[in-house]
């Protein structure tokens, strides 16, 4: 079976190929990190890009499908050398584009509200195929090395990425070296549905990527009715998890909160998360669902979702809201990816 080029660092690659000269592999890595095939890479010699194709897959996720919003969002479909397939998705702002990116095929958490988790885990995705979807969306928007196109990654996509653990941390550590795609870890964000061992383990890395939280309740009950993780974790050895990493790494922890009507949005609720939030460096990002989509029972409107925000940002709460304009609500370790495509439309 071929091995994924994209799975080895450069410096792994000069061991690989010991009787290339340094330059060579350096040429060599370039390509791979510009999404190209072995046929395309034209200072490599001809018998070596053979005998390489025979034994590496140079572009492991691969762009099959692209779905468009009005606004510039963009959904990728990729399909991996196996011919599983996950899928991305790219969001214009001021300050760039930010991909939200899969980290495993499928995801064993079983959040109730999730897509992604309804069959299970397929299988982890390796470094390089997390590190082929940003390169292939980088080309696909236009971008090289030296001028990147994608400017920010949130590891928000299929798959929970501590669940993936050692494959992701490579993945980061990779996407954010130099002789990549130079990718601050800065704006790297990785969202977990709170896996508290793994919380702490990442503290401990040396980098420096956001965390963010998906926690969608107040209370353990509350929390346990969509969120299996929540029987293992309880919320407050979560929030000691996040104090532990905010200390550790000087990272401000944000949390994600689906607004769910009848079931988070009490006063106590805001309460509580004023309680969870205080004393270190936090943000919480408040989602409407979408009314028409099919949790619109718990969907609320905007004067409620609106009171909940104001009694919080009362309560000093560091808050947003943004209105899902998914048609449902299908992923989400904060991830919802589907809130990101409202009205889409093939390319
Ligand atoms: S919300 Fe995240 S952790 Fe939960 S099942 Fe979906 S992908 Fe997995």
């Amino acid at each position: 079976m071929k091995k994924i080029m994209l799975d080895y660092t450069l410096v792994e690659i000069r061991g690989l190929l010991a009787d290339l000269p340094a330059f060579r592999s350096k040429q060599l890595y370039k390509w791979l990190n510009l999404d190209a095939e072995y046929s395309t890479m034209s200072n490599i010699a001809l018998d070596l890009r053979a005998k390489l194709a025979d034994e590496y897959i140079a572009r492991p996720a691969q762009i099959v499908d692209v779905l468009t919003a009005k606004d510039g969002t963009r959904k990728y479909l990729f399909r991996l050398s196996d011919g599983n397939i996950v899928e991305g998705v790219s969001m214009v702002y001021e300050h760039g584009t930010t991909l939200c990116l899969s980290t495993q095929v499928g995801c064993r958490m079983g959040c109730a509200f999730c897509a992604s988790g309804r069959d299970g885990l397929v299988r982890n995705m390796s470094s390089g195929e997390m590190l082929g979807e940003v390169i292939a969306v980088n080309k696909y928007l236009g971008g090289t090395c030296d001028g990147r196109a994608v400017t920010n990654l949130v590891l928000m996509g299929m798959g929970e990425p501590l669940d993936n653990y050692d494959h992701v941390l490579k993945f980061i550590r990779t996407v954010s070296a130099p002789e990549s795609l130079n990718i601050g870890q800065r704006n790297i964000s990785l969202s977990t549905c709170g896996l508290v061992p793994e919380i702490l383990r990442l503290a401990e890395e040396g980098l420096g990527v956001n965390l963010t939280i998906s926690l969608h309740a107040t209370t353990d009950v509350t929390r346990r009715k969509n969120m299996p993780v929540a029987k293992t974790y309880s919320i407050d050895r979560l929030i000691s998890a996040a104090k532990y990493y905010f200390d550790k790494t000087g990272r401000r922890v944000i949390y994600e909160y689906v607004l769910l009507k009848g079931e988070n949005m009490s006063p106590a609720d805001a309460a509580n998360l004023a309680r969870i939030t205080r004393g270190y460096p936090s943000h919480v990002n408040l989602i409407m669902l979408n009314a028409s989509g099919a949790l619109k029972n718990t969907a609320c409107t905007p004067a409620e979702a609106r009171a909940f925000f104001c009694a919080l940002a009362e309560a000093g709460v560091s808050v947003t809201i943004r209105r899902s304009v998914g048609a449902e609500i299908e992923g989400a370790c904060g991830q919802l990816r589907r809130k990101f495509v409202g009205d889409l439309t093939a390319t």
